[in-house]
C-alpha cells in the first residue's frame, strides 16, 4: 500500500492482541453458512464455484425477512437477480422459501438493508515503511453478513463486490491507498471508548467498534500518533476468533476495500 509495502500484513503480530476475544465486546455470534438451500435454478446459475463464493461470503446471523435470529438451520438463499448485478440473502425457509428470482418484481419486501447485521473490529496493524515498524490503528468492518451483492465477471462467473457506497466514498483495493491522504467520503470519531467511522454520503452508515481491553491502550496510542484509522471492508471477515492468520487471509484473497480516514474536526483526540 503506497510505499509502505505488503511485508507487514504477511507478519502481523500476535502481541497486537488481536486473538484475544476479551478485548472486543460482541453480543451475538454470526455462524458461517456450510450450508444452504437452493433450487436447481440457483445451482445451475451459480455453478458450484459460485455457491462456494457465497458461502464464504454469507454468515447466518439474522433471517432477511423476519430478522429473528436464523439458527443453526440450513438458511435458504434467496437471489434478486438484477440482470447485471444480484443480491443473495439469507432467510428462514419459511418466512422466504429458496429462489433465483430474475422475474424483475419483488414482493413481500425490497431489498431494504433493515435487518442487514454488520460488524467491526478495532485492531493496530504493523505496517513496513522504509524499513521501520509503522503502526496504524485500523478499523476492519464486515458491512453485511446476511447479504451481498454479486456480479458477473468477464467469464461469467457470479462474484461478490463490495457496496457501490464504498467506492464512492473513496474507499479502494488494497495495494491503491495513498496512507496518509484521508479519503473524502468518511470521517472517523474517537472516543475514549469506541472508534466509528461515518459514511458522508447514501447510506450514511456508522460502523463502530469497542476499544479496550490489553490492546486498547496501544490502540489509542495508534490513533493519537496517526489521527486517523485504516478502514478495511471486506465481507469475509469473521470476528468470531479474529486471528492474525483469518485477518492475513482476508488481505490476501484482495477481496476488501480499504482507505485512510481522518478524524472528524472537534473531536478532542
Ligand atoms: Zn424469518
Amino acid at each position: 500500500m503506497s510505499g509502505s509495502g505488503h511485508a507487514g500484513l504477511r507478519t502481523i503480530r500476535t502481541e497486537h492482541n488481536m486473538n484475544d476475544s476479551s478485548a472486543y465486546s460482541r453480543t451475538r455470534w454470526p455462524v458461517a453458512v456450510k450450508k444452504m438451500k437452493l433450487t436447481e435454478k440457483i445451482e445451475s446459475k451459480l455453478g458450484e464455484e459460485g455457491i462456494q463464493e457465497l458461502a464464504a461470503h454469507l454468515w447466518a446471523r439474522d433471517c432477511q425477512t423476519c430478522g429473528g435470529s436464523l439458527g443453526v438451520e440450513p438458511p435458504a438463499l434467496y437471489v434478486i437477480d438484477m440482470h447485471t448485478y444480484a443480491f443473495a440473502e439469507l432467510n428462514h425457509e419459511e418466512c422466504r422459501a429458496p429462489d433465483w428470482n430474475d422475474s424483475g418484481l419483488l414482493t413481500g419486501k425490497s431489498s431494504s438493508d433493515a435487518h442487514l447485521s454488520h460488524e467491526a473490529l478495532s485492531v493496530v496493524l504493523p505496517f513496513s515503511r522504509n524499513g521501520a515498524m509503522d503502526l496504524r490503528p485500523a478499523l476492519l468492518v464486515n458491512p453485511g453478513l446476511e447479504s451481498v451483492m454479486i456480479q458477473l465477471d468477464d467469464q461469467d462467473r457470479w462474484q461478490v463486490k463490495i457496496g457501490k457506497h464504498f467506492e464512492h466514498a473513496g474507499l479502494r483495493p488494497v495495494g491503491q491507498i495513498p496512507m496518509d491522504s484521508p479519503v473524502k467520503g468518511v470521517t472517523a470519531h474517537l472516543t475514549h471508548f469506541e472508534i466509528a467511522v461515518t459514511l458522508q454520503g447514501p447510506p450514511f452508515s456508522t460502523y463502530s467498534a469497542p476499544i479496550g481491553g490489553p490492546s486498547g491502550p496501544q490502540i489509542r496510542d495508534a490513533h493519537a500518533d496517526k489521527q486517523g484509522v485504516l478502514l478495511m471492508v471486506s465481507h469475509l471477515f469473521d470476528f468470531t476468533t479474529p486471528t492474525p492468520d483469518h485477518i492475513s487471509s482476508v488481505f490476501a484473497s484482495g477481496k476488501l476495500l480499504s482507505g485512510w480516514v481522518g478524524f472528524a474536526k472537534n473531536d478532542d483526540e
